[in-house]
This record gives C-alpha cells, structure tokens and sequence, in this order.
C-alpha cells in the first residue's frame, strides 16, 4: 500500500523557482575581474535561466548532454547551473587549473556539447580546442561580442517550462583527480542535490536563511562550489560573488555588502588575514566562516573565532556532494573553555541526518568509537557517490559504504577527526598535487635512482612537496637539474618545493616506498 501524499519530484529547478517566487528580489551581486559589478537577483537569475535553456536548446543541446563550464563566481554562471540542469542536460564544472592533458581528457570523456567559459581562461580554451571534438559551442561568459554569453540569451523570450522527470536523473557532472590515472566524474542527481541543498540550511551546517549574504570564496568548479549557490536559492539568500579572488577586493565588497557568511579553503583565509595585518583592515558582518577542502589550523580556527565569527570546520569530498561532516559548537559548548571550543571545532566534526560514517583496519574490520582506533574512513548516504561517470563498478561495496581514502578516528559522541591520509596525494590551497606522478616525472631526470614525493606543512599552502632522491652511483645530479627537467613534465605549481638527497628509501615487503615511514620522519619539517 501507498501513503497518500503527493508525489513531487525533488528537481533542482524547483529550487531556483522557489527562490524567484518567494525572494525574487534577493540581491545577486557580482564584482567581474575587469572591476566593473553588476547585480541583480533570484527574479533576475530565473529569467536569465530560463532564457539560456531555450538558447541551449536552439544549439541541439538534448536532455542528458552535458555543458561545460569553465568559469569563477558570477552570477552569468549561477545563470548556467541552473540554465543548464532546468533543460534537463548536466552542467560540468571544470576547473581551469589542471593541466591541459587532464583537461583534455575530461571534456572528452563527459563528451561535452558546449563550453561556457571566462576570458581570463581564453588562453586554455584557444590551447585546447583543437583537442576537444565534442564541444561544437564555445560562449565567453563576459565576452561582448555577437558570441557572446549575453547576446546567446538576449535573443530569447524566457517563455521557457523546465523538463521535468524523475528526480533521479542526473544533473551535475563534477570530475575529480585526486590520485593516480585519469579523473573520475561524479554524477549528481537532482533528489541528491536537492536533499544535500536542504541539508546544509541547518543551523548545525551552514545555518542559512533569507537573511544571510552568502559570499562562497569556494570556486564553484570546487566540488559544488560546495553546494552553496543550491542552497542559498531554497532560501532566497543573497549572494555576493567575486569572480577575482584576492584578500583585497573580497574584504571590501564584503564590508560593503555586509556579507555574513563565507566559506573557503584555509589558504583564503590565510590570505586574508595577512591583508587585515598590513591594512588594520577586517570583515565586519561576518558571523559564520566555513572552511574545508583542508584541515583548518587551530590558529586559524582561534583567531576568526576571537573575532566573533563562528567557525565550521567542514569535511567532504566531491564524491559527497561535498559535505560530509561539520565541526561546528556542540551540545556542551557553553561548559567549555574557550580553548576547548576551538578544539572542538579543530576536529572535523559531525555528519547530518543522512550521512553515516565508519573507520575499518586495514583487515575491513570495524574499529569501535573510542576516540583512539584509528583506520580508513567510510562514508554512505543519499548524497554519497554509488557509481563514477562511465564506469562498470560500483565505487562502493556491498553495503553501499565509499572508501574514502582518509584515515581518521571517530570519538565516542561521534565526532569525525581526520588524522592522515591514505590516498599518495598532496592538498596545496586546496588543488591536488599527485605524489606518484611526480615521482614517476622525476626517476626519468639521469641520475635519479628513486625519488619520492610527500606533503610537508606550509604556512601559507597547508600542504607543499618536497622531494627525496636516491642518486644513481656515481651521479651528481644537482636539486637545480631536477627541478629543471621537472619543470619540463608537470605543472609550474607541482614543483616541489625543496628537493633533499638522501642515501635510500624505506620500502614496505612487496618493495613499494613505504609513505608512511616517510611522512613520519618529515611529521615535524616545516617549510617557511
Ligand atoms: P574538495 O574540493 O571539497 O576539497 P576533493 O574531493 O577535491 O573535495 O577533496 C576531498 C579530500 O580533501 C578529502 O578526502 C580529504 O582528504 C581532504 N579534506 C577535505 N576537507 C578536509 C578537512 N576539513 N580536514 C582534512 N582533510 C580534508
């Protein structure tokens, strides 16, 4: 037997449509990388949208297709989520700063039939056209030409109905490259959107309302942009964008837009606090800060907090839509200490209604809430990754727990704390740097017998790698031939940051390079 409410499709569309209806006249504000700022508001977004799906429409654009964006956070690109997935094709965020052969590789693989992009990236949409097949439309979202984002739109009416369908579907395509081999795509559906959306307003997660003015420092190509611009529109937020992210110009417009809540990777608020100490210069609205992607320093956590700023301290993957876990005041707060406070928020927290979390030892036996055992971390949910984009097996087992790749302990009150990281990556400001492909790219330098790659604490990037090299007998290859022939095989911003010679590597029985030996003996190695 059935229950006898009504059916209503958990689409991503009625989000948007709520948001118009309800707080059309909400304020989308948006300060362009050419210094100029526009505004306008969810009313103003859903027309926008609207106008874009009939464009994309009139470019062949199917339902299931993907577009592809390539762009930072504007309101021409909250226009383009929504644009997109209200046709029912999949908006795929792409994120400008891989290096070409990954973005070669993921535009093809999400075989993408339109790339909307901004002009800061023309140089790689020029670079790399050539290599994409698929993509038969490119539109420059700030271009003022007749190709234009603006022209595309402006020649349609709005008068446009969302395609609805079953709130299974798919409507987000993400892709993410953390370890080894090509980056895997993580598919989104619209029930799994929109629950994520409605879970993050709890006051316990980002605590969002009509009230808040939302400014996601969080690129939107960033696992969701963390999930904001969905969120924010099932309340009517308004939001303030930047698509230029310097500490500068985001603590002016947020004083100027009185912006009370914000959410970014450690390194924003890194840079941020070095412009407040060289101008006397602070954000004087903000009442919650989330910060993720990375384990947020407890000096960071400290000083927002002596600000009066609440201070969450997420945990999630792109394979978790992003959110998993919240470190964020808990139920006996008012008995800590401040110091105790900011130890709590240090630990990444707990999950929501909907998410459920486990550590197992390396034997997949389940490790007991004690606050001690440590193991890898997983995680199920109904906005936790089932399947990658094009793959034949499930990402998860039989259960329906993902591995995720982190090592982490869980406290007795449920508390989540990450302590390491089983995955052979670094996090530097919140891009991954893989350790094996820069091992690999090295041992082809001559002379270099061995090398390996770990992520030693920086100030400023929470994580850099440096470089360990076994010379080949006899070699007297020079840190400065290495970097160079680097420099040749990877990205600029992958180059290690010191490289050390030493006599030889640990190695574990199969003759793998033991990591974990490594990365204890540089646990305390600081680079300045
Ligand atoms: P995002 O873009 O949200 O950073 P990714 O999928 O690229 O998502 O990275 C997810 C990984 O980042 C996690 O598996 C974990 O290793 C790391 N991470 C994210 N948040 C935290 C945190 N608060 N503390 C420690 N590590 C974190």
């Amino acid at each position: 037997m059935l229950g006898g409410m009504q059916d209503f499709e958990l689409r991503v569309s009625t989000l948007l449509d709520h948001a118009a209806r309800e707080h059309g006249s909400r304020e989308i504000v948006t300060r362009w990388a050419d210094g100029s700022e526009t505004r306008t508001d969810w009313a103003g977004i859903a027309r926008d949208a609207r106008r874009l799906a009939q464009a994309l429409e009139r470019l062949g654009v199917k339902p299931g297709d993907r577009v592809a964006t390539m762009a930072m956070n504007h309101s021409r690109h909250l226009v383009a989520w929504y644009g997109t997935i209200g046709m029912g094709a999949l908006i795929h965020t792409i994120n400008p700063r891989l290096f070409d052969d990954q973005l070669a590789f993921i535009a093809n693989h999400a075989e993408d039939r339109v790339l909307l992009y901004d002009k800061a990236f023309a140089p790689i949409v020029d670079r790399l056209r050539g290599q994409w097949p698929t993509i038969a439309h490119y539109v420059c979202f700030d271009g003022d030409d007749a190709q234009g984002f603006e022209a595309l739109i402006a020649r349609e009416d709005g008068d446009y109905a969302w395609v609805q369908g079953d709130e299974r579907e798919p409507c987000m395509l993400c892709y993410t490259s953390g370890t080894t081999g090509n980056p895997k795509g993580v598919v989104y559906t619209h029930r799994s959107t929109v629950i994520h959306a409605i879970t993050e307003l709890q006051p316990a997660e980002f605590d969002l309302s009509t009230q808040s003015v939302a400014m996601p420092i969080v690129p939107m190509f960033h696992a969701v942009g963390w999930g904001l611009p969905f969120a924010g529109a099932a309340v009517g937020a308004k939001f303030v964008f930047s698509a230029v992210n310097e500490p500068r110009i985001l603590c002016d417009l947020m004083n100027r837009e009185k912006v009370t809540h914000s959410a970014g990777v450690p390194t924003v608020w890194f840079g941020m606090f070095q412009h407040m100490d060289a101008t006397g210069d602070a954000p004087q609205h903000l009442k919650i800060v989330t910060i993720g992607g990375s384990a947020a320093p407890r000096a960071m956590i400290e000083r927002l907090m002596r600000m009066g700023v609440r201070v969450n301290h997420a945990w999630g993957m792109t394979e978790t839509s992003p959110i998993g876990t919240m470190g964020a005041p808990s139920a006996d707060w008012d008995d800590l200490s401040f110091e105790q406070q900011v130890d709590q928020v240090a630990m990444q927290g707990k999950v929501p209604f909907g998410v459920e979390l486990r550590v197992v030892d390396d034997e997949g036996a389940v490790l007991p809430r004690d606050g001690k055992s440590s193991g890898r971390l997983h995680v199920r949910g109904p906005w936790v990754i089932r399947q990658y984009f094009g793959e034949e097996a499930p990402a998860v087992d039989a259960d329906n727990w993902f591995d995720t790749g982190d090592v982490a302990v869980l406290h007795p009150d449920g508390t989540m704390q990450i302590t390491d990281r089983a995955k052979d990556v670094i996090k530097s400001g919140g891009e991954w740097i893989s350790s094996v492909e820069l091992e690999n790219a090295a041992v082809g330098c001559a002379g270099v017998a061995e090398a390996a790659a770990i992520g030693v604490y920086h100030p400023r990037w929470e994580e850099r790698p440096i470089l360990l090299v076994v010379r080949k007998p006899g070699s007297e290859v020079t840190a400065e031939a290495i970097q160079a022939y680097l420099a040749q095989h990877v990205a600029r911003w992958w180059l290690p940051d010191e490289v050390h010679f030493v006599d030889e590597l640990p190695h574990t029985a199969t003759g793998k390079l033991l990591k974990t030996a490594i990365r204890a003996r540089y646990k305390d190695f600081r680079l300045a």
